[in-house]
């Protein structure tokens, strides 16, 4: 076994005090309903994600580490001050909404600098030439996150901050492949005038979805300027599945990462494409992401020395996204998936990923 076969995976356990509260799915309560439900963003997710992780069939392939608080002067590196000030003033101010879905709390200013500093710590471990592969076990979710702006259950942008903390240690062409089931406009809004770090995004063709969210995610949103050319969308129609994922990826992702040759392949690892995910409609199944992994990892290894990063984003069926990222990460170390799946009565008929 070499160290190819190993993933690192980086967690700190304060992303667990960001509390999303109860309410009518990810919305405030309803006065007509006698009970309110967990927001889908939740702590439970990630308990359930390292559960697996820890004691699933690939618990030995994973070496654990602890992550780390971001800094101010790394936060800045993608966001804007006066944002993350008002970020921080946030806290100590009780539950405030910053969009109708997005609910920040005492405890989850402390979980978003853990997100986004142990997603810098997974990243600059395989920049700097300490593994090859690295997965970063993280909340509240990074990709809707603009410089900005706080969008989708996201404050700052997990991925955005750890691209650009490399680059001040020498990266210079990096690319971001997010497979989330929701258009990646943070990613895209930050690097959009950027030639250098190629942006891709696959997702359910849902548009915008007003103001903190102006980006369609359309496939004329093709970056700006100098980095025209560098942000490519991917939307696919509801219920795509298996087979039209895998195509996405092949005939799409990637020749534009062939095209771009990029130094490290950073891909925003959502499970919530998933055939029972609430917050999706796409179907893919645990075979699907599997087979996903296993192409993100043969593509690092055909472009930048094996150099992968998978970052935690969405996924939101608090058992079946656990399952479907283990499913993922077996697929990373080149194995097929061994966990029976455990609810699936609908395969795909094209017979999901190989
Ligand atoms: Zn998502």
């Amino acid at each position: 076994m070499t160290s190819q076969d190993r993933i690192a995976v980086f967690f700190h356990p304060a992303v667990h005090d960001h509390d999303t509260g109860r309410g009518f799915f990810e919305t405030r309560p309803s006065a007509l309903l006698e009970l309110a439900e967990p927001h889908p963003e939740n702590a439970a997710r990630l308990v359930n994600m390292k559960a697996v992780l820890e004691r699933g069939p690939i618990a030995e392939s994973l070496d654990w580490v602890e992550g780390r608080a971001a800094t101010r002067e790394e936060l800045l590196l993608f966001h804007d001050a006066a944002y993350l000030d008002s970020l921080a003033a946030l806290e100590g101010e009780g539950r405030h909404w910053i969009t109708g879905t997005t609910p920040f709390a005492p405890g989850s200013h402390q979980a978003v600098l853990a997100a986004a500093g142990t997603t810098v710590a997974a990243l600059d471990h395989v920049w700097s030439g300490h593994g090859k592969i690295a997965y970063a076990l993280v909340r509240p979710p990074g990709h809707h996150a603009q410089p900005a702006q706080a969008d989708g259950y996201c404050f700052v942008n997990n991925i955005g901050v750890a691209v650009e903390a490399a680059r001040q240690k020498g990266l210079r062409r990096a690319a971001v492949v997010d497979w989330d089931v929701h258009h990646g406009n943070g990613t895209q809004e930050g690097f959009y005038a950027d030639p250098d770090i190629l942006t891709v995004s696959l997702h359910m063709d849902h548009g915008a979805w007003g103001p903190s969210h102006p980006q369609t995610g359309g496939a004329e949103e093709i970056g700006e300027g100098a980095g025209t050319g560098a942000n490519l969308n991917i939307p696919l129609p509801m219920g795509a599945g298996d087979r039209r994922y895998l195509e996405a990826f092949d005939l799409q992702v990637a020749p534009a990462l062939r095209r771009h040759k990029p130094e490290l392949v950073v891909v925003a690892a959502g499970q919530d494409a998933s055939q029972f995910d609430p917050n999706g409609r796409q179907c893919v199944t645990m075979t699907g992401f599997n087979a996903l992994g296993r192409r993100a990892r043969a593509l690092a290894g055909e472009l930048c020395g094996g150099r992968l990063v998978l970052v935690q984003e969405g996924g939101y069926a608090p058992s079946y996204a656990a399952y479907c990222l283990h499913a993922t990460l077996e697929g990373v170390l080149g194995r097929a998936c061994s966990l029976k799946d455990p609810i699936a009565y609908l395969p795909d008929p094209a017979g999901g990923g190989r």
